[in-house]
C-alpha cells in the first residue's frame, strides 16, 4: 500500500503501544508548554484533584505533579503505559500524589463534579473534541478548568495532501476559532489558547522516534505491519516539515460555567 493510503486506524493497537511505549511522550508536547498552560489556572498551590485523560506513560502527568500540590489520576486504555507511569511516579517519589489507572475516556470511573482540573494532551480526538468537552464537563466542579491539546488548522484553507492525511485520522479537525466556539458552546468560558511551538513536534516527538525505530524494526523482523507503521510515522514527520504553517496542536484552556 502507498504511504498516502495508510490510515492510523489500520494498525494494531498492541503494535502502536509497543512503538510508543519506548518513548517518553506519545504525542507532541513539552514540559514548558504544560507549565505555560498551568499558568492560566488559579489556585494551583492548593490541594487540587486533577484527572489526566489519555495520559500515556505520563510525560505531562509528572510535570503536573511537580508544578502543583494536587493529587493526579492518570487514565489510559493501555495497561503497559499505566504500568510505566506508576513506575515513573515511584522513581520520582510522586507515588503518593500520582496514580495511574486503566480505563476508557468515554466511560470514566469517577464521581460527578469530582475534579478541579481535567487535563488531556493529544488524546481528546479519540473520543471526539465536542463529545469529550461535553462528557468530561460533568466530572468537573463548578469553576473547574479543562486544559487540552488538540489538532487544529491554522488557516481556513490548506493543500489537499495535508488535509487528507489529517481528516483521515481526525475527521472533526477544525480551525482554532471554531474550536474555541465549540468549547464555549459546551459550557466553558474561554481562558486561553496557544499553539504548541515547533520543537514540541520536532525535538520531543519526531526526533526521539528516529532513535527507537531501528530496534523496533529488528524486534519485529519480517512483520510487514511494523514496517508499514514506521513508514506511516515517517510520512507524518515529512508532512509536518512541509506543511507546519497550516496546522498544529493548540492548547485550549476553559473554565466550567
Ligand atoms: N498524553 C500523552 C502524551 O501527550 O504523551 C499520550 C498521548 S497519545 C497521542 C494518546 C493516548 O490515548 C495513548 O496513550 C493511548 O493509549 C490513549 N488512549 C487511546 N484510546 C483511549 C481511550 N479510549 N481511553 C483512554 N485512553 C486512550
Amino acid at each position: 500500500m502507498k504511504k498516502e493510503e495508510m490510515l492510523i486506524h489500520d494498525f494494531d493497537l498492541g503494535l502502536i503501544c509497543d512503538y510508543f511505549g519506548r518513548l517518553e511522550r506519545q504525542g507532541p508536547g513539552s514540559r514548558e508548554s504544560t507549565i505555560r498552560a498551568l499558568s492560566f489556572i488559579d489556585n494551583i498551590s492548593s490541594e487540587l484533584r486533577i484527572a489526566d485523560l489519555g495520559c500515556g506513560t505520563g510525560g505531562q502527568t509528572m510535570v503536573l505533579a511537580q508544578n502543583t500540590k494536587g493529587t493526579i489520576i492518570g487514565l489510559d486504555i493501555s495497561p503497559d503505559f499505566i504500568e510505566k507511569l506508576n513506575k515513573n511516579a515511584e522513581k520520582l517519589g510522586l507515588q503518593n500524589r500520582v496514580k495511574g489507572i486503566v480505563g476508557s475516556m468515554d466511560n470514566l470511573p469517577f464521581q460527578k463534579e469530582e475534579f478541579d482540573i481535567i487535563w488531556s494532551e493529544g488524546a481528546i480526538a479519540i473520543i471526539g473534541f465536542e463529545k469529550g468537552l461535553n462528557y468530561w464537563r460533568d466530572f468537573l466542579k463548578k469553576d473547574g478548568y479543562i486544559a487540552i491539546t488538540y489538532e487544529s488548522w491554522f488557516t481556513n484553507e490548506r493543500p489537499a495532501e495535508i488535509e487528507k492525511f489529517w481528516v483521515d485520522s481526525v475527521p472533526e479537525m477544525n480551525t482554532v476559532g471554531h474550536n474555541i466556539s465549540t468549547m464555549q458552546k459546551a459550557g466553558y468560558s474561554f481562558v486561553a489558547a496557544f499553539a504548541l511551538p515547533e520543537k514540541c513536534w520536532t525535538n520531543n516527538y519526531f526526533i526521539p522516534q528516529k532513535a527507537i525505530q531501528k530496534a523496533f524494526l529488528q524486534e519485529h523482523f519480517e512483520n510487514k505491519s511494523a514496517k508499514a507503521f514506521v513508514e506511516y510515522m515517517n510520512y507524518e514527520a515529512e508532512l509536518y516539515s512541509k506543511y507546519k504553517q497550516y496546522y498544529g496542536y493548540v492548547f485550549y484552556i476553559g473554565r466550567k460555567i
